[in-house]
């Protein structure tokens, strides 16, 4: 951390930092501590709005679908109800083996 010692106006001794003050400890000048030595880092963190499959994957059932990125013929399948509750749901299937996924209406 850079510090950068500021003079008594006064008598042109270094300031010492006391509790958000700094003061002259000579002549007990005092002034409140500038806030150039803070420095904020921003970390933006950005949550990846890809669907997380990993984990529990394995869990899914599969069904004889074939994948039409890689030709396979296994995958693993979940319903979901994605749009109005009138309309079918719809089945998303997973490949097995490249993990693309696509969806097929019932
Ligand atoms: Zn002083
Ligand atoms: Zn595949």
């Amino acid at each position: 951390m850079a510090f950068n010692p500021e003079y008594c106006p006064n008598c042109g001794k270094v300031l010492v930092p006391k509790g958000g003050m700094l003061i002259c400890k000579k002549c007990k000048f005092e002034k409140p501590k500038t806030a150039t030595s803070s420095f904020i880092s921003k970390t933006e963190l950005k949550k990846s709005e890809m669907p997380i499959l990993e984990g529990n994957i394995q869990l899914l059932p599969t069904t004889n679908a074939k994948c039409p990125e890689c030709g396979n013929n296994l995958a693993y399948w979940e319903m979901k109800q994605t749009r109005a509750a009138d309309e079918s749901p719809t089945r998303f299937l997973t490949c097995t083996k490249c993990r693309f996924r696509w969806r097929r209406y019932e």
